[in-house]
């Protein structure tokens, strides 16, 4: 067709719009070959406009009859501001917060209480093919539980987002729904302990922030083990890059970790008598953004709900209270007056009642604790000497002391959760769910961001090879009718960050330097990079910062910080005395030898050998037994050895992917806002699928696999012996009369969406 006939007088387009992103319009006249403008009526103003010079004519509108479909991927023009209106218009007018596009549940965040998540609900997607329901969290649920007993292979839900787009919401669904449909009836409270490790994360791991309330500040990929009969056995948990600087301070209007808080609004009670709390306005570490309180939250008894999750968890109470003895102390510390006295060095006071009491809560020496807050040892070859710090340099130092505290405290309480969460019993397979904070920029973009957005390049790219790269190559290897789509493929990127002599390469070799700075690393970088590398850049005049182009956006980092942030030291001494606390238990925690070793968990592979991940461990030894005496880990190298495990056991898992939205920023109900819509649209892929999944064929079986399913549709005439492909064929022109439905390939028949939930309805009737 000529372009001619196809923007016809009155034609309904879409034209940019820089407040709408798209607006809608039509064409006063019809397009001729040689127009160099159009002319249009934008409908919302009833204005006529002329659209200038342009390459390509405006998209089209889809006709009126597709508008709130609901996968994106079924629209007949697919571009971007279809995919909005589309999503805009379920949104808004039908309050339908879900929609598919292929593979992939777009959630946009309803900042609204909705009725769609009760148990009637599970009860009616359980047992559901995906394009038979509404869209819903429940079934993509429903199909990781269906795959895994269908193809005998372990799942993954991957949820992203922005930071409150909605992901923890989600993911809890999701594991809500596994306890209830793989609930085991009898009175085992398996499931119900898998739940209760949500309200522990949440507490120790979660803060509320300006964008949401209740934000995650830790990544967390949580493992569901099933046995054979698919019933919930256990659950191991991995966490990834806890924000430590939170735990000594937070910005403007935002807190510390919910768990201090609601510690200090139960200080009253006389089992916490000991621990001398006062109010959470009156300590340093939680008051300092100037926010105690989050509007329709009771601390106090969220405090309780915590309790209960731990007893729950069979966490005792010897435990449980080292855990309050733990926070308590990191309170009080942060409270310890340091001074400057006369020639410019700190002093810390050995009766200071903060410090007595901290040293009281840990079990260790005040007087000890008071000097090595002050001074620092330092070994050459020679010697060693003992250097008096600066009052800046104690500050620091008491504040890397508190984090690591925590960070320690954190860690020991994910073990904990993972033993009680660990089982026996012969594990068949897994469903593991993915909760992981999406891409980041902000005003100022440091080594936190660097970090999660070097994660998301990891995620984005296995997303891609899922969908694009397997897809194409299959379609070439079957030899079906395929068009090649190009796809960005974001290794360069990746490449830049983690290959030999790459950013974090670089960053962990001036770590290791003496003399090291974050200067001398950026002029690394500039050297190496900014030549070779299209992804790295700089500005003329700022050798301050440097810029990486992420596949969703190019974000320009600040140098000052990393090294440090990456050393991420904590004193020697200081550590020494907590070892030596005459409490076992707080000696143990800072004992170096328990700092990595996960607790081994169910471990059997199944009969039909479906695990083929263990559910602690999956790709690699526990760091303490393949390393003695190393040099100490840098955090980059922490959190690529953690990450390249997760890609390790994604990659081995059938991923289902979760896409969720945040429609404004303001926590409006129902409110969708475009211009951030398309944002986050961009970012995540959404419109990448659009494009390839509408192109392409998203179900496939080998032959013998089709016939073995479907056999129950097919009469004895259908068989051609030994000849699989021609009995597919002679079958599924009867099934499925349109023929571009569906497309023989080499080994296996290839259907557009839909189509195998169309068969298995059929053979459902048959059963
Ligand atoms: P994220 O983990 O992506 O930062 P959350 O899952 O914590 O975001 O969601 C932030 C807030 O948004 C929640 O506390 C809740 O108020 C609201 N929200 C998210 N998803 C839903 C939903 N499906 N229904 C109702 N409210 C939601
Ligand atoms: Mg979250």
């Amino acid at each position: 067709m000529k372009l001619a006939d196809i923007y016809t007088k009155e034609t309904k387009v879409w034209v940019p719009d820089d407040a709408l992103v798209w607006r809608s319009a039509s064409l006063v006249d019809g397009y001729k070959d040689n127009d160099d403008v159009i002319k249009i009526i934008v409908e919302a103003i009833e204005e006529e406009e002329v659209l200038g010079h342009s390459k390509d004519l405006p998209p089209l509108r889809n006709p009126d009859i597709l508008v709130g479909e609901n996968d994106l991927t079924s629209l007949s023009y697919l571009h971007e501001p279809a995919v909005l209106y589309n999503l805009q218009t379920r949104f808004v007018e039908r309050n339908a917060i879900y929609t598919y596009c292929g593979i992939v549940l777009v959630a946009i965040n309803p900042y609204s209480e909705l009725s769609i998540y009760s148990n009637d609900f599970i009860q009616l997607y359980s047992g559901r093919n995906l394009g038979e329901m509404d869209p819903h969290i429940f079934a993509i649920a429903e199909e990781a539980f269906n795959q895994m007993s269908r193809d005998d292979k372990n799942q993954s839900i991957i949820v992203t987002g922005e930071s409150g787009a909605g992901k923890t919401v989600s993911a809890k669904y999701t594991m809500r729904y596994f306890a209830t449909v793989g609930g085991s009836g009898d009175e085992s409270t398996v499931e119900q302990k898998v739940l209760a490790s949500n309200p522990i994360m949440e507490a120790i791991g979660n803060a509320k922030t300006t964008r949401n309330d209740n934000s995650s500040r830790f990544g967390k990929y949580i493992q569901i083990g099933f046995s054979g009969r698919y019933h919930i056995i256990g659950a191991h948990m991995r966490t990834y890059l806890l924000e430590k600087s939170r735990v000594i301070s937070q910005g403007m209007d935002e807190r510390n970790y919910h768990i201090f808080y609601q510690l200090c609004a139960c200080a009253h009670l006389p089992q916490f008598k000991p621990l001398k709390l006062m109010s959470a306005r009156d300590f340093e570490y939680t008051r300092n953004g100037d926010c105690t309180q989050i509007d329709g939250v009771n601390d106090e008894s969220e405090f309780k709900e915590t309790i209960h999750a731990f007893t729950l968890l069979g966490v005792s109470s010897k435990h449980q209270s080292l855990v309050f003895r733990l926070l308590s102390a990191i309170l009080h510390m942060g409270n310890i007056n340091i001074e400057e006295n006369g020639n410019g060095h700190s002093h810390c006071s050995d009766s200071d009642e903060h410090l007595i009491t901290m040293c009281g809560l840990l079990g260790v020496e005040p007087k000890q604790m008071a000097q090595w807050l002050c001074y620092k040892k330092l070994r050459t070859m020679a010697e060693v000497l003992i250097t008096p710090l600066t009052h800046d340099q104690a500050l620091v130092s008491r504040d890397a002391l508190a984090k690591h505290m925590y960070s320690k405290l954190f860690d020991w309480i994910v073990r904990k959760v993972n033993a009680a969460l660990s089982t026996t019993a012969e594990q068949h397979s897994f469903i593991g769910v993915l909760d992981i904070y999406g891409f980041e920029t902000f005003e100022n973009n440091s080594f936190e961001q660097f970090c999660i957005n070097y994660a998301n390049e990891k995620l984005q790219q296995q997303f891609c090879q899922h969908v694009f790269k397997l897809e194409q190559e299959e379609y070439v290897r079957e030899e079906i009718e395929w068009k090649f789509i190009d796809f960005y493929d974001n290794q360069p990127c990746i490449a830049l960050i983690e290959n030999k002599l790459g950013i974090l390469d670089l960053l962990n070799d001036e770590c290791r330097m003496p003399k090291g700075s974050d200067q001398s690393w950026a002029d690394k970088l500039y050297d190496r990079h900014l030549k070779t590398s299209k992804h790295f850049d700089k500005i003329k005049i700022s050798n301050t910062s440097f810029f990486i182009t992420h596949f969703a956006d190019k974000v320009r980092y600040e140098i000052e910080g990393f090294l440090e942030k990456n050393k991420d030291t904590v004193q020697e001494e200081q550590l020494n005395i907590l070892k030596a606390s005459q409490f076992e238990l707080i000696g143990e925690l800072f004992a170096e030898e328990s700092v990595d070793r996960d607790v081994e968990v169910t471990a059997g592979v199944g009969k039909r050998g479906a695990a083929k991940v263990k559910l602690s461990h999956a790709s690699s030894k526990p760091t303490s037994v393949r390393k003695k005496k190393e040099t100490k880990k840098t955090v980059a190298n922490q959190f690529q050895e953690s990450l390249a495990q997760l890609m390790g056991i994604l990659n081995s898992t059938t991923p289902h992917y979760v896409r969720c939205i945040k429609p404004n920023d303001y926590k409006l109900s129902f409110t969708f806002e475009a211009k951030r819509a398309v944002q986050q649209l961009r970012a995540c892929g959404v419109l990448e699928t659009v494009r390839i999944s509408a192109a392409g064929y998203p179900s496939r079986w080998s032959y013998t696999e089709f016939i073995a399913r479907y056999r129950v549709l097919m009469s004895t005439k259908d068989i051609v012996k030994k000849d699989p492909r021609k009995t597919c064929e002679k079958v599924l022109k009867t099934l499925i009369p349109e023929e571009d439905k569906y497309q023989p390939g080499k080994n296996k028949i290839f259907f557009r969406a839909g189509q195998v939930a169309y068969l298995e309805k059929l053979r459902a009737n048959k059963l």
